[in-house]
């Protein structure tokens, strides 16, 4: 866990969150501040800075985390977004994929 993370601190339950779905590795809760009808958070439960890290440390929580997406989304149609640096919008920096459906999506995204 690392200090003043606030997903680390919503894996060991210090902040509260709407988890959804969870398996050992990863978990799945609701974003505070939604986009789209379902807007899931699909998180690592160590931590990495961003998707690169994650993938170049640790492939068995990358797959953890998209086979929870996978699972979580299971029979609709959802987008899977990995921001990855502020220069396109990362705030929190622990790795996370916004898992978003329920709408249409414009395509390139903006
Ligand atoms: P990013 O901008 O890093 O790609 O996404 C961070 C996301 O975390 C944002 O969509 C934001 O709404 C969400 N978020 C920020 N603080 C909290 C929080 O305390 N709880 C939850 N559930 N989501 C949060
Ligand atoms: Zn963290």
């Amino acid at each position: 866990m690392e200090r003043n993370c606030l997903f680390c601190k919503i894996v060991a339950g210090e902040i509260p969150a709407k988890i959804v779905a969870s398996n050992e590795l990863a978990i799945a809760f609701n974003d505070i501040s939604p986009v789209a009808p379902t807007h899931l958070l699909v998180i690592p439960k160590a931590h990495y800075e961003n998707v690169s890290e994650l993938t170049r440390e640790d492939g068995a929580s990358l797959l953890a985390l998209l086979s929870l997406a996978g699972e979580v989304a299971a029979g609709v149609d959802f987008r899977l977004v990995f921001n990855s640096g502020a220069g396109v919008g990362q705030s929190v920096f622990h790795a996370h994929g916004h898992l978003l459906a329920g709408r249409d999506f414009a395509w390139p995204p903006g």
